[in-house]
């Protein structure tokens, strides 16, 4: 069973930021994402440090996705449909992937 220090669950722009954070500090980080949220249909975000005519929400996601793999966060393009907890751990389940295990 796949295990990671941090399952992200959603890989628009919160979980991105995130993974790129957590990743740069050497955890070892899954994103499971569907790519159906808002970043996925904005075709323009307007408000965007170093980006000032604009950037589409695709091109946002795809630069943010290249640079947390870059500090070796792993994504999964797939859907969580249920996790559960235990005393020390979480167990995340896809709807096609194999269960993952949260150290
Ligand atoms: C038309 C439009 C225009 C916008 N314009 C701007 C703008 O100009 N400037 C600005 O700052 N903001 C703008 N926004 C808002 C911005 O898109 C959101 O604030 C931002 O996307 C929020 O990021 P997020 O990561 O929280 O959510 P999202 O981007 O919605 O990402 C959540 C991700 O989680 C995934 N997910 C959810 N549940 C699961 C699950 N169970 N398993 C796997 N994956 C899951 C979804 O598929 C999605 O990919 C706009 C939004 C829209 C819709």
């Amino acid at each position: 069973m796949k295990q990671a220090d941090c399952i992200i669950i959603g890989g628009g722009i919160a979980g991105i930021q995130a993974a790129i954070q957590l990743g740069r500090y050497k955890h070892g980080i899954i994103v499971i994402d569907s790519a159906q949220g808002r970043s996925s249909i904005a075709k323009a975000y307007h408000n965007i440090l170093g980006w000032p005519d604009g950037v589409s929400g695709k091109q946002l996601r795809a630069l943010g996705r290249q640079h947390a793999e870059k500090f070796g966060v792993e994504f999964l393009d797939d859907t969580v449909t249920s996790l559960e907890k235990s005393r020390t751990s979480f167990l995340s389940k896809q709807k096609m992937t194999g269960n993952i295990k949260q150290k």
